[in-house]
């Protein structure tokens, strides 16, 4: 170490001198002590290297300025808001579905003091926690009972569970689907106790190939919604009714896991092609189940309606303990489900239904709005509108496009991937997408309130 080195380091500022200067002040009032202390300790620390790395000493006020970055890092949350460019409504690694205003308001009531989860307040006895939501999923799905569980993947392994542990489930082979992550049907089926039996083919199953796989360790027949993929071309499928015909001759239950399950029919607003959970139980499915984060727009949860004896099973079931739901996905989900109870209301205040529903031609006013805003800032980038195309995502509408419109930029400065992530590192962090050399912000999952700040972000990115 040189001299000089030497005479940097001693004259490096102690801890205590630095807790006395009026700017680490600010800090002890904002973080514990303990934790500032630890911070100056560690810019101190990177100080020293500094210095006998290249010889340049940090003086006090850029020491404290270290440990302000290294505590506000600390102290900032991991999982936080994000502005949604994608145009994708139900992005899975975004979170699903937005809740709505009405379902925020109930979480926070909840969640911030006590609530009267297992409580009946008439009577002052001890309550379920499902019965806040159990009756309005029976009224709006037509069902004779209903109950929650954490996600529709727990859903499917609680009936499988219950319906069938160490007999038979009768499955066509078309339906043996992935979902991303690591749900795969077959391994949910062993996981519950249950055996898959496979019948037909990829593209092909008919009701008699169900007909012929049924013996006396048959426990149940199941249809599972093709979520994430379509069959075309050759294909056959046998139709719910024909497998609740077929399963009432040989006294079978049917269960139908509908994936994400539309709660009435959204083909007058555009969205008519994901199964209906009133036309399953309709035609007499015994159990159904979907997601509450797919179209329905609420929280992370899986939701079983059907028959009142197999509700009660499932319920008795003691794997139930192990996927019960918290007071903010009951709060969240009690409050989606309130809007469900008039179409019209549902489309407008359910976040995700809004977004997915939204027409071309108001999805083209939102993105002519943001353009003007952008060009007025940004004079001299280069930004355009443009029509392009986004699917809805999370497992549901496989293979469907929604019409959408984009405001679309070619930054003059920077290259597109270093584009894209600064976007994504800044605050609040933007996703969007790159195509054809210019990115794309997708204005069919943007609130009109993330303008500023997504002004303020595409700024940042061409400083
Ligand atoms: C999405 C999906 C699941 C898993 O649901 P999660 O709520 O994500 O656990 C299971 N089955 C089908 C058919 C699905 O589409």
């Amino acid at each position: 170490m040189t001299p000089k080195q030497q005479e940097q380091l001693r004259r490096l500022p102690s801890i205590t001198s630095l807790l006395e200067d009026a700017s680490v002040k600010g800090l002890l009032d904002a973080f514990p002590r303990s934790l500032v202390v630890d911070a100056l300790n560690r810019a101190i620390e990177g100080a020293r290297c500094r210095i006998t790395e290249n010889d340049t000493a940090p003086d006090a006020g850029a020491i404290i300025d270290g440990a302000k970055a290294i505590l506000d890092k600390q102290s900032a949350p991991s999982i936080r808001r994000v502005i949604n460019a994608t145009g994708v409504v139900l992005h899975t690694g975004l979170g699903r579905s937005p809740l709505s205003e009405a379902a925020v308001r109930a979480v926070t009531e909840c969640a911030s003091g006590y609530c009267n989860l297992e409580l009946e307040l008439e009577s002052g006895a001890r309550g379920r926690r499902v019965d806040h939501v159990a009756s309005l999923l029976a009224e709006i799905t037509g069902a004779e009972a209903a109950t929650v569980v954490n996600n529709n993947a727990a859903a499917t392994l609680m009936i499988l569970n219950t319906v069938a542990s160490g007999r038979c489930v009768i499955v066509s082979r078309g339906q043996l689907v992935e979902i991303g992550g690591s749900y795969r049907l077959p391994d949910m089926m062993r996981a519950s106790g249950a055996q898959l039996c496979e019948v037909g083919t990829t593209n092909r199953t008919r009701i008699t190939d169900y007909a012929k796989a049924i013996d006396e360790n048959t426990a149940a027949l199941m249809r599972v919604h093709t979520s994430n993929y379509r069959v075309v071309g050759f294909t056959q499928a046998a139709g719910i009714e024909e497998l609740i015909q077929l399963a009432r001759q040989h006294e079978l239950p049917v269960i139908d896991d509908l994936g994400s399950g539309a709660l009435f029919d959204l083909s007058e607003y555009g969205l008519g092609e994901e199964p209906n959970v009133r036309a399953s139980i309709n035609a007499g499915a015994d159990l159904v189940c979907f997601s509450g984060d797919k179209i329905l727009g609420g929280p992370q949860a899986g939701i079983i309606v059907g028959r009142k004896h197999w509700i009660e099973r499932i319920e008795r079931n003691p794997l139930m303990r192990t996927y019960r739901t918290g007071k903010m996905t009951l709060a969240a989900l009690g409050a989606t489900l309130q809007a469900y109870r008039d179409p019209d209301h549902a489309i407008a205040n359910v976040a995700s239904l809004a977004m997915m529903s939204a027409s071309p031609e108001s999805v083209k006013t939102k993105a002519e709005t943001l353009h003007r805003l952008l060009v007025e800032k940004l004079p001299n980038e280069d930004f355009q509108v443009a029509k392009a195309t986004s699917a809805v995502g999370g497992g549901s509408y496989p293979g469907r496009e929604l019409a959408t419109y984009c405001v679309t930029w070619q930054p003059k400065n920077t290259g597109l991937d270093e584009a894209l992530k600064q976007l994504r590192t800044g605050t609040p962090p933007v996703v969007a997408r790159a195509q054809r050399e210019r990115i794309l912000f997708d204005v069919r999952t943007i609130d009109e309130h993330d303008h500023e700040p997504l002004l303020d972000r595409i700024t940042q990115c061409c400083t």
